[in-house]
């Protein structure tokens, strides 16, 4: 897979194609609390978004893939949504629905 191509690409679906996002590589020993978001086991894919610059880093132990790329630009498109509500829609985007998700319902329905 071409990372940069894939962010490209999902820039231009999720329309933050303003928005610079640098990859950076970096070992499990680097991984401090501030960066545990998605942190599973001792790996590790984040990103730190810079709202004034509009730059997002991407920080990662391990290669990239399409769905790291799609889950980390929800990051950045929808600041406000919660790592569940993002972990779900990234399921929906990338084609493995989660339809069991039990939250499901709320984010694909109106509430009113
Ligand atoms: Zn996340």
């Amino acid at each position: 897979m071409f990372v940069h191509e894939r962010i490209e690409h999902w820039k231009t679906v999720l329309k933050i194609n303003d928005w610079n996002i640098v990859c950076q590589s970096i070992s499990e020993m680097q991984v401090t609390e501030a960066l545990m978001d998605d942190t599973l086991g001792h790996e590790f894919v984040g990103i730190e978004r810079q709202f004034d610059s509009k730059t997002g880093i991407l920080y990662h132990t391990r290669p990239l893939l399409e769905d790291d790329i799609i889950h980390e630009l929800l990051h950045v498109r929808y600041p406000e949504w919660s790592e569940e509500k993002v972990t779900f829609w990234t399921s929906l985007l990338f084609g493995e629905p989660v339809l069991e998700h039990k939250s499901a319902m709320e984010y694909l329905l109106p509430t009113g």
